[in-house]
C-alpha cells in the first residue's frame, strides 16, 4: 500500500473517520483490516491474528491509530480533525466527557452520502436533522434494518460505503470526483451553536443533566419565563463556610414534594377529591363492583405511589414519612425515582471544575429545589397523558409504558450568566408543562362525589377482617378483590 492514492483535498470540514476511511478503502481497494493494521498504533500492531477488540476500531476516539502512521498515508493530522470537531460541538455545553454526546451507531444523511460524506455532526445526538441538507437522518440500512457501529470494523459492512446485505449507501463508481465538493450548513441554529466556539465574549454556560437536554431547549431561551431566575450575591454564604448544606438540601426537598402534592389536590384536583379517596381506600357499596375509576384520580393515586415508591396504591398514604430530626450527611430526596438525576446536578454544580465561580449554598439549593419541583409536576403530567387509558383499563402501566411515563418530555436545563458588576444570574429555561389545566378539565368523570358516603373500604385488608355468616361469598369477594389489586399493581 505504499503508494497509496489519496488527495488530502478529500477529507471536508466536520468529516468524520468514518467516511475518510470509506473512501480509503474504496480508492485503494483494501480491507479495514489492512487499513487498521497499516494505520494502526503499536499496540494495534503487535496483535497477532485477526481479533482486535472495539475499543481500537472507535472512530470517535481513536484510540487504535496513530497520528504518524495515518499522516504517513493521508498527508492529515485526522486526530486533530477529529478533536477540533469533537470540541466544536461540545464547547457550548462545556463538557469533557465526548463519549456520551456521539451516537455509538453510525448516523448519517443520504445525500451528504452521495459525495462520500458523513460527518461527526451527523453523529452529535442533540442533532436529528442534517446541518447541510435539513433532512432527517438514518442510523439503520435502509434494506436489513441493521444498525452500523461507529467502528472501523466488518462486523456489518462489506466492500466501502456497502452494508453486509449488499445495499450499497452510496454508489462511488461515479461519485468519486464529487469527494472535494463543500457543503455548506444550511441549519442557521445549528450554524450558531458551532460558530459559538469563535465568539470568545459570548460565553454560554449551562448545567444541566444530559438526558434531560434536547438542542431545542439549549438553543431557543425564548420560552424562557424571566422570573425564573436567580440572582447569585457576593455576600451569600459560600458552599464551605458550614455544612449543613445536605440536610438543608433533603429538608427542602421535602418541602417541595409537600407543595406540588398540596398544588395538585388543591388546585389543580379539587373537583376530583372524592374521585380520589375512592380509588385509594377502594371504596364500594356492599354487594357491587368497584365503580369506574377518575383518569384524574388514577393520574394522582398512581404518580404519588410511584414519586414515593410506596409498597401499594391503597391505603392511607401519608405521603412523607417521618423525617430524621437528626443530621444525615448524605443526600436525600424523596423521589428515589430522580435521585440520581438530581444528584448529577447537585455534583455538577458543587464539584470542581464547575459552572459556576463561586457557588453559594443559597443559588444551589435553588437550583435542586427548581429542578424538583419541575420534575415532580411533569411526572404527574405523564402519568396523567396515561391516566385515561390505565383507569378504562382498570390496569397499570406495562413496563414500557412506564419508562415513558418516567422519561418522556422531560426537558431542562440552567444557564449561568457571569456579571462582575450586576451579579451573576441563573436561567431556569424548560419546555414548559403541558396545560395541565387544561388537560384535567377535559377528562370527563362521572363525579358521584355524594355516592362516597354510602360506600366503604375494601382493601385486601379490610376484606380479610370482615365478617361473613357465608365463607364462599367471603372467599368471592377476596378474590374479586386480589384481582382488582394485581392488575393495578405497579
Ligand atoms: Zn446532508
Ligand atoms: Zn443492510
Ligand atoms: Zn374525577
Amino acid at each position: 500500500m505504499m503508494g497509496a492514492i489519496w488527495r488530502k483535498e478529500w477529507i471536508m470540514p466536520y468529516e468524520s473517520a468514518w467516511s475518510i476511511f470509506e473512501k480509503f478503502i474504496y480508492a485503494n481497494v483494501i480491507e479495514r483490516k489492512e487499513l487498521l493494521k497499516a494505520m494502526g498504533n503499536e499496540h494495534v500492531k503487535k496483535i497477532k491474528g485477526t481479533h482486535i477488540g472495539n475499543r481500537f476500531r472507535d472512530l470517535l476516539t481513536l484510540n487504535g491509530f496513530d497520528a504518524q502512521n495515518i499522516h504517513n498515508y493521508m498527508k492529515c493530522n485526522l486526530h486533530q480533525i477529529t478533536r477540533d470537531t469533537i470540541q466544536k460541538l461540545l464547547h457550548p455545553l462545556s463538557e469533557e466527557n465526548a463519549d456520551i454526546w456521539f451516537s455509538k451507531s453510525l448516523r448519517w444523511c443520504n445525500d451528504c452520502l452521495q459525495f462520500g460524506y458523513h460527518s461527526l455532526i451527523h453523529q452529535f445526538v442533540l442533532f436529528n436533522t442534517c446541518p447541510f441538507h435539513c433532512q432527517p437522518l438514518i442510523n439503520f440500512c435502509p434494506k436489513c434494518h441493521t444498525e452500523i457501529p461507529f467502528l472501523l470494523s466488518d462486523i456489518s459492512l462489506s466492500d466501502a460505503f456497502t452494508c453486509k446485505c449488499g445495499y450499497v449507501f452510496a454508489d462511488m463508481s461515479t461519485r468519486w470526483e464529487k469527494w472535494n465538493s463543500t457543503l455548506e450548513i444550511l441549519d442557521p441554529s445549528i450554524m450558531g451553536w458551532i460558530g459559538e466556539y469563535d465568539n470568545t465574549l459570548k460565553k454560554d454556560k449551562w448545567l444541566y443533566i444530559p438526558k434531560y437536554v434536547d438542542f431545542q431547549t439549549l438553543s431557543n431561551r425564548v420560552f424562557t419565563q424571566q422570573n425564573n431566575v436567580y440572582r447569585l450575591r457576593p455576600s451569600d454564604s459560600t458552599l464551605n463556610s458550614d455544612d449543613n448544606l445536605l440536610h438543608d438540601i433533603s429538608k427542602n426537598n421535602r418541602q417541595i414534594f409537600k407543595s406540588v402534592d398540596k398544588y395538585l389536590r388543591k388546585k389543580l384536583l379539587y373537583k376530583h377529591k372524592a374521585c380520589i379517596k375512592r380509588l385509594q381506600y377502594m371504596l364500594k357499596r356492599d354487594g357491587e363492583n368497584f365503580l369506574p375509576i377518575c383518569p384524574c384520580a388514577y393520574a394522582y393515586v398512581f404518580w404519588k405511589q410511584s414519586l414515593l415508591d410506596l409498597p401499594q396504591f391503597y391505603g392511607t398514604v401519608n405521603g412523607l414519612q417521618k423525617g430524621r430530626g437528626s443530621y444525615k450527611p448524605d443526600f436525600h430526596m424523596v423521589a428515589p425515582i430522580f435521585k440520581e438525576q438530581l444528584k448529577q446536578l447537585f455534583d455538577k454544580a458543587t464539584k470542581v471544575p464547575r459552572i459556576m465561580e463561586e457557588p453559594t449554598k443559597g443559588a444551589i439549593k435553588w437550583i435542586l429545589n427548581t429542578a424538583s419541583a419541575y420534575l415532580y409536576l411533569r411526572f404527574f403530567s405523564n402519568w396523567l397523558e396515561f391516566a385515561e387509558e390505565g383507569a378504562r383499563l382498570e390496569q397499570a402501566p406495562r413496563k414500557d409504558m412506564f419508562h415513558k411515563i418516567v422519561n418522556s418530555g422531560i426537558r431542562f436545563v440552567f444557564h449561568y450568566s457571569e456579571d462582575p458588576i450586576e451579579g451573576s444570574t441563573i436561567q431556569f429555561i424548560d419546555n414548559k408543562n403541558s396545560l395541565l389545566k387544561e388537560k384535567i378539565s377535559s377528562i370527563k368523570c362521572k363525579k358521584m362525589r355524594s355516592m362516597n358516603r354510602q360506600m366503604r373500604s375494601f382493601t385486601p385488608i379490610a376484606v380479610s377482617m370482615m365478617s361473613f355468616d357465608d365463607r364462599q361469598l367471603k372467599k368471592e369477594l377476596q378474590v374479586y378483590v386480589d384481582q382488582y389489586v394485581a392488575k393495578l399493581c405497579l
